[in-house]
């Protein structure tokens, strides 16, 4: 409610959109329910044809006997006749097609519901990209075999092998990052006796790795990345990567982002920006952690606290600090802005400071660790949900009934329906911690693979509560995401290297902010909401019409022998 309350009201203007059809429709869906999205009730259909299938084949069989008896021409039909034969063969239509056999809809309709993730005038032209014969990932790699070696690289193949050399020094000892993996790869390939040839080694940047992201490389995994897209957010489009090998959720999300163009777009309003850590200390007793505790929360002492903190970074701004405790144990929950930077080691190094100048205070002090999990980084935990870690962002849209109806291919009614009863009442059963939602953690973990961001930290990231509400009288939607802890970045990490760079280049949220340090970063998290918001659309969609299943058949089986590859 709070979150709510703060949203600003102003929105684009948006086009008149009451059509009497529509309306008439709303108002006769305000009773559907989630399954009664398909075009008829089941229920329905079954109750006409099977026993229309049954009067219709014991007309035919009298009448025949009848005309045999009689000697009467088989071929001349009357009108009754002529009904039961078209009654009979479309009964038999429908009752393959019940069973599995779609015999109508690919002569009727060629645009089978399988085609719904993908909007009708955003469909690709797959002939036209498309080469003629799927291309084989396993040829196109660019793969060095590196089994005949030079011979000082062979001569150092041994001794890793030996173990006189030691595997991660030979970077430094090669002063050479590629040959360093090269050899690597080779020992590791002699030793395990695995030929590692779908692994690529060649075309990546090694030096760009070492020290910071990844130690003892020996090649490079390849991801797929797809562009959902492009979201309107706050007035602007963005065309948003996504790094994943889950067939259907590009195509979902860039569904719901349709519907979300469509309607006039998503807002959204960051609450909070602060990255925490909380180092976890111990006293003799528990009357001596606590005045440490009423120390630090004495409004007195925080200007010293600040500067202390601030000392090693220049973007480094501590906000404030929560503390709880265990017997004499304290836990002291830091939180600060990190300007650009998705900021662990930043309030990391700001605790240390704190930690170093507290021990002269508190020489009795017994530092346990830096972290002390109360942070709390990469685990479910309730603070998280509840104060917020990173960026705290809601994003919201009103979808209009006709988008609803066309592009989502369901009913208002039914959406509200389902987030009811699944996205809030079954993660209640669930006993959840943030996860009030269909599926954030799909769309975060592809958009923070593609753009560099710490995967690992999709756990506290992918929190959400998704609302629906219907409004205007039930004839539009209300959705929104609350997320309260987006741990994102745009310098420093994995967003250095030159293909997260490029992603990130593509949103405008390269690297540092000049103007106003901390605005790439909390752009890219009002983006990622956006997008999180757009998926939760589309898969709610999908599951309250029932086409999840079969669009899932289409995109994430592939009709390529699959054993053959493996073998
Ligand atoms: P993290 O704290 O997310 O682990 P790093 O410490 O790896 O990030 O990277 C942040 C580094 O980038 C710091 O050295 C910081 O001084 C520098 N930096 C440059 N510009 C900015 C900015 N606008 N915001 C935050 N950090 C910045």
């Amino acid at each position: 409610m709070e979150a709510r309350k703060r949203l600003p009201t102003s929105r684009p203007p948006r086009p008149d959109h009451s059509k009497t059809a529509i309306s008439k429709a709303s108002s006769a869906a305000a009773t559907v329910k989630a399954s009664d999205a398909l075009p008829l009730p089941i229920r329905l259909t079954n109750l006409v044809f099977f026993p229309m299938f049954f009067v219709a084949a014991y007309y035919l069989m009298i009448r025949w006997r009848e005309k045999v008896r009689i000697g009467a021409p088989l071929h001349v039909l009357n009108f009754l006749d002529l009904t039961a034969i078209v009654s009979l063969v479309s009964s038999i239509l429908y009752l393959l097609n019940f069973f599995g056999i779609e015999l109508i809809q690919p002569i009727l309709n060629p645009r089978s519901s399988d085609d719904d993730f993908i909007p009708a005038d955003e469909e690709p032209n797959c002939a036209a990209l498309c080469p003629q014969s799927p291309p084989d990932t396993r040829k196109s790699a660019p793969i060095s075999p590196n089994s005949v070696l030079p011979a000082d690289d062979e001569e150092i193949v041994r001794g890793v092998l030996r173990g006189s050399i030691p595997s991660y020094s030979l970077e430094s000892r090669l002063g050479d990052c590629r040959r360093a993996a090269g050899v690597r790869r080779e020992a590791l390939k002699r030793t395990t006796g695995k030929s590692l040839d779908g692994l690529p080694l060649d075309g990546f940047d090694y030096e760009a790795i070492l020290g910071q992201c990844c130690e003892m490389p020996v090649g490079y995994v390849t991801l797929p990345v797809g562009i959902a897209g492009p979201m309107l957010l706050d007035g602007k489009l963005y065309h948003v990567p996504m790094a994943t090998t889950e067939g259907c959720l590009v195509a979902s999300t860039n569904r719901g982002l349709k519907a979300i163009r469509d309607s006039g777009g998503a807002e959204s309003v960051i609450l909070r920006d602060g990255m925490t850590r909380a180092p976890a200390v111990r006293f003799a007793s528990a009357k001596r952690a606590a005045e440490l505790r009423f120390y630090l929360e004495d409004p007195a002492n925080f200007d010293t606290i600040s500067v202390v903190f601030k000392k090693s970074s220049r973007f480094a701004r501590l906000q404030g600090i929560q503390c709880a405790m265990a017997g004499k144990n304290l836990y002291m929950r830091f939180r600060c802005a990190t300007g650009d930077a998705m900021g662990m080691n930043m309030v990391s190094k700001g605790v240390q400071n704190v930690l170093d100048f507290l021990q002269g205070e508190f020489p009795d002090m017994e530092v346990i660790s830096i972290s002390g999990n109360f942070c709390s980084d990469k685990k479910p935990a309730a603070v998280n949900w509840i104060e917020g870690r990173g960026k705290s962002v809601v994003c919201e849209a009103v979808i209009k009934e006709e988008v609803v109806l066309k592009v989502l291919k369901t009913t208002v009614a039914a959406l509200v329906e389902l987030n009811m009863l699944k996205n809030l009442a079954g993660s209640a059963v669930a006993g959840s911690i943030g996860g009030f939602n269909a599926h954030a953690a799909n769309i975060v973990s592809a958009i923070f693979i593609a753009t560099g961001q710490d995967p690992a930290q999709n756990i506290e990231s992918s929190h959400c509560i998704t609302m629906m509400e219907a409004i205007n009288g039930g004839k539009d939607v209300h959705v929104s995401v609350t997320m309260p802890s987006i741990e994102v970045g745009t310098v420093g990490g994995g967003t250095q290297l030159a293909s997260q760079g490029a992603l990130l280049d593509l949103l405008g949220v390269r690297g540092a902010n000049a103007d106003a340090p901390g605005e790439n970063a909390r752009l890219l998290a009002t983006i990622v909401a956006g997008a999180v918001l757009a998926g939760e659309l589309s898969l709610m969609s999908a599951l309250a019409s029932g086409h999840l299943v079969k669009s899932h058949m289409k995109y994430n089986r592939s009709s390529k022998d699959v054993s053959k590859i493996a073998s």
